[in-house]
């Protein structure tokens, strides 16, 4: 459950503007979709990067705020939000290294969109098909000879091919340089970064250097890098 109690008074570097944002007490960190870019759906916990517009017009991310207060009624404003269908303007403008890494993340999740359409389609029909194909009416095919055997199929999981757009690679290689300077790098994000743009090999290297080698994400990156696979997947944590 995610609760909170009062609100934390934050001021920006970039004009001391003051706003006001929920101290929480606890966060839920479940969601109902994991997926290897990054992206979860329904997750309580706040997945935009802490992206936010400030009244003077900078970007900058919440965690670089100073904290000067706390409040237990809202008096000072919220911090505006930034939508995934800015980010493509965001980029345009001046960013300091850390927040570009951020909107370029975003704008990453946010490009694959679309394909997750596709994909959560494509896998409910293969789903029906699959509970169909041990249904009523094919036992009767079965019966009459007229049932086709394909069950060597069903247990190869497909998803729809992944075509990655100009402008998605162009972000891709962009934000791989970004976190590739920055001092948390994250080997599992590079990894899934260069198995999307194709390039396995480096990927597997990438992997290799991972600290963290035995989590389900790890596992998947892993199996997919081995596969060849480009496309970002869905899976359960
Ligand atoms: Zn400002």
């Amino acid at each position: 459950m995610t609760s909170y109690s009062g609100f934390n008074l934050v001021a920006t570097k970039c004009c001391g503007a003051v706003y006001s944002t929920p101290r929480y007490s606890s966060i839920n960190m479940s969601a109902s979709e994991y997926w290897t870019d990054g992206a979860r759906l329904h997750s309580l916990m706040p997945t935009d990067g802490g992206l936010r517009r400030c009244k003077c017009g900078t970007f900058y991310l919440m965690k670089s705020t100073f904290n000067v207060g706390f409040q237990e009624e809202r008096t000072a404003p919220t911090p505006q939000f930034v939508n995934d269908s800015e980010l493509d303007g965001v980029l345009k403008t001046d960013l300091i290294q850390e927040v570009e890494t951020v909107v370029r993340r975003r704008y990453w999740r946010f490009l694959n969109e679309p394909y997750r359409d596709l994909y959560r389609v494509h896998r409910e029909i293969e789903d029906l098909k699959f509970q169909r194909s041990k249904g009523f009416l094919n036992k009767i095919l079965k019966k009459l000879g007229l049932f086709k055997d394909d069950r060597a199929n069903e247990d190869k999981f497909t998803v729809p091919d992944f075509v990655p757009s100009k402008d998605f690679c162009n972000n891709l290689e962009c934000l791989l340089a970004l976190i590739n300077e920055s001092e948390s790098l994250d080997h599992l994000e590079s990894t899934e970064i260069l198995r999307e743009l194709s390039r396995f090999d480096e990927a597997e290297q990438a992997l290799s250097m991972s600290v963290d080698d035995v989590s389900t994400t790890a596992n998947l990156l892993r199996q997919l890098v081995g596969e060849r696979a480009n496309a970002p997947y869905r899976y359960r944590m």
